[in-house]
């Protein structure tokens, strides 16, 4: 388990992680860069090169919904990029910020929170990310975790079910409930009448998938959290996941094609009773190499070793 180990260990620093740990970017550098993907939706991402963890755009996506009704934000960044998330939201609008909604738990999309509800804005999630946090706050570490502040939980939760609606500036957004992928408590976001959707972190085309197993996420829920994904979009809507390109839905069938055949060799290899490093060591990932951007060994080692994990039943 010596492999599996560090790769534990790495877990515990990553910047995707939601434990507190200390930071090694210099975030004074990141800038925000803002997209217009509809008349009234924009995509704000981190400037590259700067985020270890995310090397192609610092942090996670936030999405931006604006007009006469107010804003309403997906995902709130780092929390020591809120000044600069700010500015980038104040040159699209000066309306009051009302509501923010979390893709999932990871603090790159969830430790500027606290800094948002101060400003009024109602935050919205699946409960099971709420009792992540909550959980999270009960932890040694909690002062000095950002994700684990009471001041950024969620003011209002649901759980699996229909899609929360919320009616403003002539939009219906539409919070999607996804089964346990990432994480254990996803959301898709859908602005329907931009046909815009941000799909959080269970799809991803800079590195390879990431099943958070030690927050939540299943192998099972990913490839449902796909399924529903291309469900809900039309072949011209616009995808956004939370790191990496921008998509459409005949971008998810080889991704989803790679995790199924990356699961049957895995599986394949533990029925011969392979041990994790034995797996690893078999490269499985191999065919896939070329065209994963960022799909670096580490990433390919943190995807095999979750499909272990839970294909074994170790997780
Ligand atoms: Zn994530």
């Amino acid at each position: 388990m010596k492999l599996g180990w560090l790769f534990l260990a790495g877990l515990a620093a990553a910047p995707w992680s939601t434990n507190g740990s200390a930071q090694t970017m210099d975030f004074g550098k990141i800038e925000i860069i803002t997209e217009r993907l509809a008349p009234n939706v924009y995509m704000l991402s981190g400037s590259s090169g700067i985020d270890p963890g995310h090397e192609d755009a610092a942090g996670g996506r936030i999405g931006v919904l604006a007009g006469p009704d107010g804003i309403l934000m997906v995902d709130a960044q780092y929390a020591q990029l809120t000044n600069k998330v700010v500015a980038a939201i104040r040159r699209i609008s000066s309306g009051p910020i009302r509501y923010l909604v979390n893709t999932h738990i990871h603090r790159d999309h969830t430790a500027g929170n606290a800094n948002f509800a101060k400003m009024g804005a109602v935050i919205f999630a699946r409960e099971e990310l709420r009792e992540g946090m909550v959980r999270l706050s009960k932890a040694p570490d909690a002062t000095s975790n950002p994700v684990a502040n009471p001041a950024g939980f969620p003011a209002v939760t649901y759980g699996m079910g229909p899609a929360v609606k919320i009616y403003m500036n002539d939009e219906i957004v539409d919070l999607i409930p996804i089964r346990a992928a990432h994480t254990g408590g996803d959301t898709n976001i859908k602005f329907e009448k931009a046909n815009v959707v941000f799909i959080g972190d269970f799809y991803r085309n800079y590195g390879y998938p990431f099943i958070d197993i030690n927050n939540g996420g299943s192998l099972r829920g990913m490839l449902e959290g796909l399924d529903l994904t291309m469900k809900s979009a039309d072949a011209n809507t616009t995808l956004v996941p939370g790191h990496g390109t921008i998509i459409k839905r005949g971008d998810i069938v080889p991704y989803r094609d790679m995790i199924v055949a990356v699961a049957d060799k895995v599986q394949q290899l533990i029925g011969q009773g392979k041990s994790l490093q034995e797996v690893l060591a078999a490269k499985v990932t191999a065919p896939y190499h070329a065209r994963t951007a960022g799909g670096t060994d580490d990433s390919a080692v943190r995807f095999v070793t979750e499909v272990y994990q839970e294909l074994k039943g170790t997780k």
